[in-house]
């Protein structure tokens, strides 16, 4: 199989099926030089939250700058990484990068916290929470301008060692977002007695939302009750004003999507968010809200 992406194109792993493949040995082979040579890339999109028209933070997303191709999606590497055991390594250069890029622009005189999305590998890592102690240190940075997306499938599938991780990880001031929320089958009461501060609301739910009362009824109770249990609510995937009028009418007011802004490089998301203003934009928002 082929994608063609970024007008680049790409032979797909499609599955366990291939899993003996020539290309996906290949593939293992050639992202454990992409580790050694680091040909990563972050990639950062920025929240917004449309209740005070501020950037509320930005989500490093990782691209592989595969050689001679241009940049590889992550959907396309992410899981062959988690399969092989490259996902640690892989995850620490992520988070080097993301906590590097985030003491540079607080050095601009940008304070942007930076979410980073961590696999369900890196809980059973040992030395997971060193290394982000470590690097903190090392970076001098206010572990608030941290943050970090786990997905809801993944806490279902590890519901002890999550809570811990969650624990240790609040204790340090990081501040952990439940990623794809609603994809999985976690109900919110489990998710309320984690000390989680922020819900994602996957964007399958903001993309049906428009079309169907019963998806928006499911979004609207859903932020109703994750605000009333303290948590806060990001939508992501938000690529019409409609949606983000919608959202706003139900209480969610911190927005992700392209509507706003695609990943972009770091250079490109400062330039963007200098010249943001929310009044730019042709949306209705009124004062009154629902929650
Ligand atoms: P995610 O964490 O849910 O990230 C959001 C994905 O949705 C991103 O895709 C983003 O580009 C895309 N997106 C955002 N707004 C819109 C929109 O309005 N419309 C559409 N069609 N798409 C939108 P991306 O960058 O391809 O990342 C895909 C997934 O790969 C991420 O989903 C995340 O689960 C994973 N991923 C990305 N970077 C990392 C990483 O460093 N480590 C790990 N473990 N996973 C990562
Ligand atoms: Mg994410
Ligand atoms: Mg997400
Ligand atoms: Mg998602």
């Amino acid at each position: 199989r082929h994608a063609k992406r970024n007008g680049t194109v790409f032979e797909l792993y499609s599955g366990p099926a291939e899993s003996e493949s020539p290309r996906y040995l290949t593939l293992i082979s050639e992202l454990h030089t992409a580790i050694v040579e680091n040909q990563f890339v972050l990639h950062y999109q920025p929240r917004v939250d449309i209740g005070t028209g501020r950037i509320s933070g930005v989500e490093a997303l990782v691209r592989w700058r595969y050689p001679e191709q241009g940049l590889m999606p992550p959907a396309e590497f992410i899981a062959i990484a988690e399969q092989t055991g490259l996902i640690d390594p892989l995850t620490h250069l992520v988070l080097e990068a993301a906590v590097q890029q985030c003491r540079a622009w607080s050095d601009q005189g940008f304070d942007m916290p930076v979410a980073v999305n961590i696999s369900v590998n890196s809980f059973h890592d040992p030395d997971f929470l060193t290394r982000i102690d470590t690097l903190l240190a090392t970076w001098k940075l206010n572990p608030a301008l941290l943050q970090l997306e786990i997905t809801e499938t993944t806490l279902m599938k590890e519901p002890a060692v999550v809570r811990n991780l969650i624990n240790r990880l609040k204790e340090r001031g990081i501040v952990v977002a439940i990623d794809d929320f609603g994809t999985g089958y976690s109900s919110l009461s489990y998710v309320a007695s984690l000390p989680i501060h922020t819900l994602k609301i996957d964007r399958s739910f903001v993309i049906r939302m428009l079309e169907s009362p019963r998806t928006r009824s499911v979004v609207a109770a859903t932020i109703f009750l994750a605000h009333s249990l303290g948590i806060k609510t990001v939508a992501e995937g938000v690529d019409v004003g409609e949606q983000v009028e919608a959202l706003h009418e139900m209480g969610c007011t911190e927005i992700q999507g392209y509507y706003f802004s695609r990943p972009v490089e770091a250079e490109q998301l400062r330039r963007w968010a200098e010249t943001f203003s929310l009044e730019h934009y042709a949306l209705t928002l009124p004062a009154e809200r629902a929650n």
